[in-house]
């Protein structure tokens, strides 16, 4: 079967892909984010193709519909409601999950043909920060840099960034060079991350001082007569206030130590470094951009490469990484409520008129609209009455989760794009809209580099999906825009888009794909990656401002002077510990992809609060315990990780569980806080919190073909599995006893009646179990325990499967049916399910005692090498006796 070349959908290094119609994934060895490589999440997208989960036909009230039916009534809900209460009482909420022509659709009809610039997008709560810094450094909001920059650097400076699991590829490229060239890797993190193994110095900094450890590099490159002083001085501007600034904080390495916690050494090693070494790259992410001071951090790190000049050559220059898959071209095509399109912003005197006679746009918004955490603000007091949600869930994903879903609850209409049936925010849609996914849909995505790559469809689009491009479209026509969404295919809303990026542009918008409004539908369909800018008739691409020449009006980059300020959301008494949250290595965003995955469930498999072993101990709470977590926001519980890679005095959840996974709901129930004032992207990074143990009474493990819910007071998360659904299970309160167990363990079975069943209970040692058998097969199990002592999950999962033995069928309740597989223990190696115990078993039992010997041995890391930093700590673990007690 020939394969079709497309983008990966995950992460912004914007992966090229090899897939074919029947889920056959390979990396594109042509394409030059990845030549050929792919990560974990990369390679399980075949995996991923699957009908589980998927919206499937259009709703409306919660009965199906059809698209005319579901297209006219939300029409209609917006009309009625610009009718009575003017454009800014409708809004749309979408994704940088879009594709760029998604994105160009959107804006224009709210923006041009609505009269409203309420349209947000969920990179908001992603880059809105380096948006916001890029814009006051450079006048355009511009990535400098390049992919090869991670290959030419000699010091790469990683700020909140676990790139070994976040941008697992570009990492390894990183890796590599440093094999090669012996780049040196500094770490700036408030915890000890995969992307520290092997670094050469890992600054663990208090949450929010990042501005105050900048500032005082300025200081120091000033005193250490670092300067680039002719170069300062011919292309920037407010050198000495930014300087004058930055010496009322942090004018000395002792007053940084203070302020960041870190000890002087480290941190005059990290400024010796970055002082003497010209091709010097420093790489941010996610923990810098999701911060009250986040454009604040991001300007102060631009900064330090204004001060030295090392900004647009090879191997030097700051390195905004972003999250998602198309972040980068929704900023093009200008799809924040900030923005007004393709680059050009309110603020800009010339920009509505022109971007007006473009669009022939009858009444174009001239003044920004609301940012996300504003927009639902506006919802829940009733400015905006008429909302679409596309390709994003704001009820997981949002901070302060249970007052976004007051506002949805409270909203007069909620329309609701997505692939998926299981996004927390379908309970609130008054109308969902079925969305193509992945691999069924056409477009462009535009990576960090500023790449725009090709995604394509290789496979019909399920049931009666439609990509956001075409429903948007349908909606202006019946709206009565129809002239100016004629659209039949997604090459003409890039060839428009490209038109609009150089429509008179005199060169001094530095986004400019004119190049590309030319294109046939072929030349699109054949379309190669091509980096921007890229004007009418040249080439382009390449590395910005290393001519010296920024994107501000007198060409000059500007130094923004920033004062590092105490966190306004810092622990108290009542709330004493900081909560961070972030991602796990497999699995992406809420999980409606790669929580389908099996074997991406087997890295990290349930929510996990993690804690330093002191605040454990502080809080009596021992691993495994349940623990609530309670903010100001709310509350939640779930299972407890001793992690001596936290501060003592924060703690780590990962972002990505919901409510279809687990009872713990999204982490972003309790999270919230301040939103930064230039960009308003808002602090997902530090929420004060508490904690209290909760001694589990009982612990279950549920197995059953049956993928529906479960509901109780009690916690579980679901685990997916090949042939059915296991839930991890543990309660605070008695079991019921006698015929009310009995009850309750056969709902949770929701086994048919004629299924056969087995049980076996032992009340004085607190042990009960049930198995149902149906057709030959394991149907479904449940082990309760007072005592603990449950079987393994992945024993019985192969009985999901196939049919069961007679002497299988005897030890099924003891949990360890005859003819199970030795269970390997937590998987590290994804690609080729290599599991702890196996790992430890070999390196003990054959010495392995290196990263090549474990790839030679087991071929763990030798493919996409995600695991590699876990497998270089289970080497150096291998010395301590605790390894053995694992097994
Ligand atoms: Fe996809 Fe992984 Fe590449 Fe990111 S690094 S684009 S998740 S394959």
């Amino acid at each position: 079967m020939s394969s079709v070349r497309t983008t990966c959908p995950y992460c912004g290094v914007g992966c090229g892909v090899l897939a074919t119609a029947d889920g056959v994934i390979a990396g594109d060895p042509e394409h030059p984010a990845n030549f050929g490589r792919l990560c974990s999440k990369g390679a399980a997208l075949g995996e991923t193709l699957g009908s589980e989960g998927r919206l499937l036909q259009p709703h409306i009230a919660g009965r199906p519909a059809s698209w005319e039916a579901a297209l006219d009534t939300i029409a209609d809900r917006f009309a009625r409601t610009i009718a009575a209460h003017g454009p800014d009482a409708v809004a749309l909420y979408v994704s940088g999950q879009f594709l760029t022509e998604d994105y160009y659709v959107a804006n224009k009809l709210m923006k041009g043909f609505v009269g409203s610039a309420n349209i947000d997008t969920n990179s908001r709560l992603c880059m809105a920060s380096s948006v916001a810094g890029h814009q006051r450094a450079f006048g355009a909001d511009v990535v400098p840099g390049v992919y090869e920059d991670w290959d030419e650097a000699d010091l790469v400076i990683l700020v909140g960034s676990n790139a070994a699991w976040c941008h697992p590829v570009l990492f390894q490229r990183l890796i590599a060079a440093r094999a090669q060239r012996g780049t040196r890797v500094i770490v700036i993190d408030p915890r000890r991350t995969a992307t520290c193994e092997g670094a050469d110095l890992h600054l663990a900094l208090r949450p929010g001082s990042d501005v105050a450890l900048f500032a005082g590099l300025v200081v120091h490159l000033a005193d250490a007569g670092t300067v680039a002083t002719t170069w300062v001085e011919q292309h920037t501007s407010g050198f000495a206030a930014a300087l004058a600034t930055a010496r009322q904080t942090a004018g000395t390495v002792g007053a940084v130590a203070a302020i960041t916690g870190l000890p002087e050494a480290d941190i005059a090693a990290f400024y010796d470094d970055f002082a003497r070494t010209e091709r010097v790259m420093t790489v941010y992410s996610q923990g810098v951009n999701q911060s009250s001071s986040g454009t604040d951090k991001v300007n102060a790190i631009i900064n330090c490469h204004l001060t030295t000049g090392r900004i647009g050559r090879p191997g030097m220059g700051p390195f905004s990484v972003t999250g998602q898959p198309n972040a980068m071209g929704g900023r093009e095509v200008g799809g924040l409520a900030n923005q007004l399109a393709a680059h050009m912003p309110f603020d800009d005197p010339a920009a509505p008129d022109r971007v007006r006679r473009f669009w022939r746009a009858p009444r174009l918004a001239t003044r920004p609209g609301l940012k996300a955490i504003d927009l639902f603000d506006a919802v829940l007091d009733g400015r905006v009455k008429a909302l679409w949600i596309m390709a994003t869930n704001p009820a997981a994903s949002m901070p302060d989760a249970p007052r976004v879903r007051a506002a949805l609850e409270a909203c007069p209409f909620v329309a609701l794009s997505d692939c998926s049936a299981w996004s927390d925010t379908a309970r609130y849609a008054d109308v969902m809209l079925p969305a193509a996914a992945w691999g069924e849909k056409d477009g462009t995505v535009t990576n960090s580099e500023r790449r725009i790559s090709r995604q394509r469809a290789f496979r019909p689009a399920m049931g009666e999906a439609r990509p956001d491009w075409w429903a948007l479209s349908e909606v202006a026509r019946r709206l009565g825009w129809e002239a100016a969404f004629p659209y039949r295919c997604v090459a003409e809303i890039l060839r428009e888009h490209a038109a609009l990026s150089t429509f008179e542009n005199d060169g001094s918008r530095l986004f400019d794909i004119g190049a590309l409004a030319g294109l046939s539908d072929e030349a699109y369909e054949r379309m190669a990656p091509v980096q921007w800018p890229l004007p009418r008739g040249q080439s382009g691409g390449g590395r910005l401002f290393g001519d010296g020449r920024f994107g501000t009006a007198d060409q000059r980059a500007r130094f923004v002077a920033t004062a590092w300020q105490p966190p306004s959301s810092a622990p108290d008494p009542s709330y004493p510990l900081v909560l961070n949250t972030g991602r796990v290595r497999d699995q992406w965003h809420t999980m409606t992809r790669t929580g389908t995955v099996p074997r991406l469930m087997t890295h990290a498999d349930g929510p996990v609060l993690c804690l330093h072993p002191e605040d454990a101990a502080r809080f009596e709470i021992d691993a495994g315990d349940l623990v609530a977590v309670e903010s100001r926001f709310g509350e939640t519980i779930m299972p407890a990780r001793i992690a001596p890679e936290q501060r003592s005095g924060e703690v780590f959840a990962p972002i990505h569980w919901n409510d279809w996974f687990t009872s713990s709901g999204p982490i972003a129930r309790i999270v919230g806080g301040a939103v930064d004032p230039i960009s308003g992207q808002p602090e997902l990074k530090a929420t004060p919190v508490r904690l209290r143990a909760i001694r589990m009474t009982w612990r279950g493990l549920l197995l059953r073909r049956r993928a529906g819910p479960v509901d109780g007071d009690f916690y579980w998360a679901r685990v997916p599995l090949d042939g059915g659904v296991a839930f991890e299970l543990g309660g605070w309160a008695a079991l019921p006893e006698g015929a009310a167990l009995e009850a309750w363990a056969t709902a949770l079975l929701g086994a048919p009646a004629e299924a056969e069943r087995l049980d076996y209970a032992d009340p004085a040692r607190g042990l009960f179990r049930w198995a149902s058998i149906r057709e030959g097969r394991l149907d479904g199990c449940l082990f309760l325990s007072s005592a603990g002592g449950l079987p393994e999950r992945a024993t019985l999962a192969a009985f999901l499967a196939r049919p069961l033995g007679d002497d299988e069928r005897l030890g099924l309740l003891a949990g360890r049916p005859a003819g199970a597989p030795a269970s390997q223990g937590p998987i590290v190696c994804s690609c080729f399910a290599v599991g702890l115990r196996t790992l430890h078993r070999a390196i003990r039992e054959d010495g392995l005692s290196s990263v090549d010997a474990i790839g030679a041995a087991l071929k763990a890391g030798t493919n996409c090498g995600s695991c590699i930093p876990e497998l270089k700590q289970i080497l150096r673990d291998a010395d301590t006796p605790a390894v053995s007690s694992h097994d």
